[in-house]
């Protein structure tokens, strides 16, 4: 690693300088794992405008993910610190030791705009680390005292923990809960995320949700082609989501950027191999699959959403914007692209 080359970081924070750098390290509890705990200088960051998210601003308190998604669009952040997409995204964690501080001095300038702040974004606030730093605590109340709205994506059960907090701050300012599941057949989630809890344990996280009374929404993303994306398996995902206590499920088939295209195709190669011929004719056109196979997933995905009681088959993150994809509420046929 070469820390004196580093400079700003995509976020805009200043990382492994050799000044912001304040120690390396490892414990038993995390085998294999280094954490470079640095001293960040900048805790909001700013989301490029031509970006299509619907926010402006994001927190990460981490860079890298212990989740080790195979499919993780993050991963290609690895690079700009000199450390690899792959195996080092899931193992060399940088942990801003310091976000707290210096996101409340962000919010204290008069130029703060309160606007929406995502966390979630390129790594999970409550992956296994968040037990031994305690940076969420933090955060969530000095944004909810500044007035600032936000929302959360995860994976990690360990939101439980924040859920007293985050009932507090829902008293103060608009606070959005989501979960990430888009399989609950154990055997396959655990291959393609597994630095992740169990579908149960999501599950679960998102009755607790429910039951502290909060909105749970699910971010049901990626459905992979031919593994996650029949009838039967939306079905059976949708079915276990509503049973759990969510209030709402956004679909999406798998994007496949530089960084994590690699990485997945390695994975297929290595677990599906048969999958890697269709998979490169479906994404020969770049990092999103055909449109004709998106249709056929949102229509499949909408028939489910209609039968397991999430309204009228209009997904959520599309309301109200023109939608790339047609809501309709009846399967057609499969898309001849594999
Ligand atoms: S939990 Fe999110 S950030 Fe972490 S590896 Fe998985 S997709 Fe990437």
């Amino acid at each position: 690693m070469r820390w004196e080359q580093q400079k700003l970081d995509d976020d805009g924070a200043a990382l492994l300088s050799l000044r912001g750098m304040i120690r390396t390290v490892t414990t038993p509890d995390f085998e294999g794992v280094s954490f470079h705990e640095i001293a960040c200088r900048t805790a909001l960051n700013k989301v490029p405008v031509q970006s299509s998210m619907p926010f402006r601003w994001t927190i990460n308190t981490t860079r890298g993910c212990l989740h080790r998604c195979v499919y993780c669009f993050a991963r290609k952040t690895h690079e700009y610190l000199d450390l690899d997409a792959g195996r080092d995204f899931d193992t060399q964690i940088i942990v801003k030791t310091n976000v707290v501080q210096v996101l409340r001095a962000e919010l204290a300038k008069p130029s703060w705009s309160r606007e929406h702040v995502a966390l979630g974004t390129n790594s999970d606030p409550y992956m296994r680390a968040e037990g031994r730093y305690r940076l969420m605590p933090g955060i969530i109340t000095a944004l909810a005292e500044s007035g600032t709205p936000f929302s959360i994506l995860t994976k990690g059960p360990l939101l439980r923990r924040d859920l007293p907090l985050l009932k507090e701050a829902a008293q103060q300012v608009s606070v959005s809960v989501a979960v990430s599941l888009a399989m609950v057949t154990p055997e396959l989630q655990q291959a393609v995320e597994p630095g992740t809890p169990d579908p149960r344990a999501r599950l679960g996280l998102i009755g607790a949700i429910a039951d502290a009374g909060l909105d749970c929404q699910v971010l049901a993303m990626p459905i992979l082609p031919r593994l996650t994306d029949s009838q039967e398996h939306l079905d059976a995902l949708h079915g276990a989501l509503a049973e759990a206590g969510a209030r709402d499920v956004t679909t999406g088939a798998l994007h496949l950027r530089p960084g994590a295209r690699e990485w997945f195709l390695a994975w297929l190669a290595a677990h599906r191999p048969h999958l890697v011929g269709p998979y490169r004719r479906l994404y020969r056109g770049g990092s999103y699959a055909h449109s004709d196979y998106r249709r056929s997933l949102a229509r499949r995905a909408a028939l489910a959403r209609e039968r397991h009681g999430f309204g009228d088959g209009a997904d959520p993150m599309w309301r109200g914007r023109s939608t790339p994809e047609p809501v309709v509420s009846e399967v057609g046929p499969q898309p001849a692209l594999f």
